[in-house]
């Protein structure tokens, strides 16, 4: 099994940003939202289970999941979040561990935005924290999705704080400068990580 570097920070942190950086190092990234999506695609039992608990109505015209749908659902009832999790936090554990024992490199960078609060953590031999200030966090997830203050507000506060995110980081990666200003410095920062990973994972 490779050494697996356990990628986390709050919305619009600039996770995808950083993993950009080491993918273009070769490294092989397991995105744990792509995963979500990959265990309810068509075909998948999980599918088939959820349309079995909400009614066919749950599924489009081309049998995938109606995600708004399902999100308006469980936003309006606790009862059936807590369903859905149980049903997906299991499959979505496993299959993630498939993926990364599949891996065949030194190291590999496992990206969740949720690590610590989904218990992923404890897959990782180290953890890479993307830390900004709640302002940055505001203005760059407002300017990327159209989506109001409030909402990423809300969000924010739905997910681990700031203060207990980073008592879990091996390595921070500090992102609040501007890329126009700082891409080469964090182009750095990641290759002195990248070598880090590597000697860690032969230890
Ligand atoms: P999410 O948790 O929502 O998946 P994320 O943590 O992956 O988000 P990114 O999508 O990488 O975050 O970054 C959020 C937005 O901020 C993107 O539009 C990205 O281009 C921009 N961004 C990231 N880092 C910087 C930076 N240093 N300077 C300017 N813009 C940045």
């Amino acid at each position: 099994m490779s050494y697996i570097v356990g990628l986390t920070g709050g919305i619009g942190s600039g996770k995808s940003t950083i993993a950009y950086l080491f993918a273009a190092l070769g490294v092989p990234i397991v995105d744990a939202d792509i995963v979500a999506r990959e265990v309810v695609a068509c075909g998948k039992p999980a599918l088939k289970m959820i349309a079995n608990h909400f009614g066919q109505e749950i599924l489009l015209a081309d049998g995938t999941l109606n995600r708004t749908l399902l999100r308006k659902k469980i936003f309006e009832n606790p009862g059936e979040k807590n369903w859905l999790n149980t049903l997906l936090h299991p499959i979505i554990r496993q299959e993630c561990l498939d993926q990364l024992s599949a891996i065949k490199s030194p190291y590999v960078l496992f990206v969740v935005p949720l690590l610590i609060e989904n218990g992923l953590n404890n897959l990782c031999q180290s953890i890479l924290v993307v830390d900004v200030s709640e302002e940055t966090q505001l203005n760059r997830t407002c300017q990327r999705d159209q989506q109001s203050e409030k909402l990423i507000k809300k969000i924010i506060s739905s997910q681990i704080s700031r203060v207990e995110r980073l008592k879990w980081a091996t390595e921070i990666i500090e992102n609040n400068i501007d890329l126009s200003e700082n891409f080469c410095h964090l182009a750095k920062e990641v290759l002195t990580l990248h070598h880090l990973y590597l000697s860690k994972s032969q230890l």
